[in-house]
């Protein structure tokens, strides 16, 4: 259903207030499900980013000297006004990224599950104490936050990212900024709103709209403390390289390119089924989804390769606002462009068609961005389709001989976000998970994406810096630790110069 909607001109969120952009450059926020142009954001200048930075930085120090638990309890209210508004955030996430509604609702939840661990935060910030570690001396360490801290977003999680990024920054103590992506600006507006209806004080979340003069300020900027990037791995390293140069604490997460290891004692049916949920949910634009399948003998990918035949052509790719849809378009007209030009490439490197995707009748008739289910199968390492990370309906079938050839095949790819086995053999699978270098793996799961208490990274080019996105790393990263040692003299102290080096022995 294509309809004819008025142009929104988006703001920028400063200081409690939704605040026009002054640099008079627009980006196009599109429906990618009609190819219209619903909205125009604002993308910031480095003065207009600096003046927001300014004012996050004159909130913080209030928001840091509030106890723990009333910072826990805004983020409580926080986590109220989200679920009571989810049909709207909904609506919004489905308009403007194209994903299905049940997509968008479970990418809510997940996105709950964030702000969950962050009303926990006391519990995590909590330090440790000793008691006389020499001459009376008692010592403690505790987690201070940083100041303000910047997220910059992708936009292929419009509201899950951002709040895994940013839900704990905030219960710690600090100033957040994010720069959402500018493809998806309208749920990052929408949610500043509950964090002001929550009772979040005037500054201490702020929406900078725009691209990388905005990002580039965040990151030079001595203000700002620490920088938490999601996003397609070149940006990644850049942010981590450049963040780092600037003397920020910054963690940078990439993209994935995972895979699914198929034992020939796997069941086919059970295997296809997760493996077109995982591979192509979201039109495949999620950094964990499966890319490329890896049925372990040449028995096993042949009746694999029919199985998903059959179930890949009945797939319905379409809009949103239709209910039977499994996956929508991707976000734009150059992401379809890439998307068809590398199953071109594919088919150009020798590669065996089984489901064309560029087929689809939606694909060639309307202007929404869709491309369909596509499975390309004899793909070899090597080949662009395989090496690269397409962020859209293209998928692979790579044929190996044996699990070692899967390891060895896995452990050599640049990208190391997510992978996943699935057998009945448990001696398979513990070898698989001992030896596989990946940041998270599954068995017998099709996506093994952390819930929001453990830890989420994947290693190698998909994350750059030490940090975790969920979990309690989280609290981690956005605190620094001080070490405080103090004595209280009584009238019985001895007053001494020592020049020996302090040690306990008193
Ligand atoms: P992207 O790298 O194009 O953009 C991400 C953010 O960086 C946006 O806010 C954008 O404005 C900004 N940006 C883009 N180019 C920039 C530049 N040259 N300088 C400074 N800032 C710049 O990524 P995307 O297309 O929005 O998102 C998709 C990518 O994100 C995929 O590669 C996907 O795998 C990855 N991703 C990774 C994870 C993860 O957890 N590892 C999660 C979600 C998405």
């Amino acid at each position: 259903m294509e309809t004819t909607q008025a142009v929104k001109v988006l703001t920028h969120f400063i200081g409690g207030e939704m605040v026009e952009g002054k640099s008079n450059r627009f980006g196009d926020v599109y429906n990618p499900s009609t190819g219209e142009v619903i909205a125009k954001v604002p993308l910031a200048t480095a003065e207009e980013t600096s003046q927001a930075i300014e004012t996050a930085q004159k909130a913080f120090p209030k928001w840091r000297d509030l106890s723990v638990g009333k910072r826990a309890d805004v983020v409580m209210k926080f986590r109220n006004l989200l679920t009571e508004n989810q049909e709207q955030l909904t609506q919004i996430i489905c308009e403007e990224s194209g994903k299905t509604i049940d997509d968008a609702k479970g990418e809510i939840t997940r996105a709950l599950e964030s702000v969950d661990l962050a009303i926990g935060a006391p519990h995590l910030v909590k330090g440790e104490y000793s008691v006389n570690v020499g001459g009376q001396i008692n010592s403690y360490s505790a987690k201070y936050p940083l100041g303000v801290v910047a997220a910059i977003s992708p936009f292929n999680f419009p509201i899950m990212v951002p709040l895994a990024q940013t839900s704990m920054a905030v219960a710690v103590g600090n100033a957040v900024i994010l720069k959402a992506s500018e493809k998806v600006p309208m749920t990052a507006l929408f949610i500043s709103e509950l964090w002001k209806k929550a009772g979040l004080p005037d500054g201490i979340w702020t929406v900078i709209n725009g691209d990388k003069d905005a990002v580039n300020e965040l990151l030079e900027n001595p203000k700002v403390q620490a920088i938490s990037f999601v996003g397609s791995t070149p940006v990644a390293q850049y942010i981590y390289e450049t963040g780092s140069k600037y003397g920020k604490r910054v963690n940078a997460f990439g993209g994935g390119k995972n895979n699914m290891v198929v034992m020939p004692d796997a069941d086919l049916t059970q295997v296809a089924d997760a493996f077109i949920g995982a591979a192509y949910g979201a039109a495949s634009q999620r950094c964990m989804a499966i890319s490329t399948i890896i049925p372990v003998g040449e028995e096993t990918a042949d009746k694999l390769v029919a199985i998903l035949k059959e179930k890949i052509n009945a797939l319905k790719v379409g809009s949103y606002t239709e209910t039977d849809t499994d996956f929508g378009p991707v976000i734009s007209q150059q992401s379809k462009d890439a998307v068809l030009n590398a199953i071109a490439r594919g088919v150009d490197e020798g590669v065996e068609v089984v489901c064309d995707g560029r087929e689809f009748d939606i694909v060639k008739q309307s202007k929404g961005f869709f491309v369909g289910p596509t499975l390309l199968d004899k793909v070899k390492p090597g080949m662009d389709i395989y090496e690269q990370e397409v962020f859209g309906p293209a998928r692979n079938v790579v044929r190996v001989r044996s699990l070692e050839e899967a390891i060895d095949l896995i452990n050599q790819h640049e990208l190391a976000n997510g992978v996943t086995i699935y057998t009945n053999d448990g001696a398979a699978a513990r070898k698989f998970t001992t030896e596989i270098d990946v940041g998270m793996v599954g068995v017998n799961v099709p996506i093994p994406i952390p819930v929001g208490y453990h830890n989420f990274a994947g290693f190698k080019g998909s994350r750059f810096g030490e940090g975790h996105m969920f979990g309690p790393d989280q609290a981690r990263f956005y605190t620094k630790t001080k070490t405080v040692s103090e004595r209280w003299p009584t009238a019985t102290t001895v007053s001494t110069s020592t020049f020996a080096f302090p040690s306990n022995n008193e």
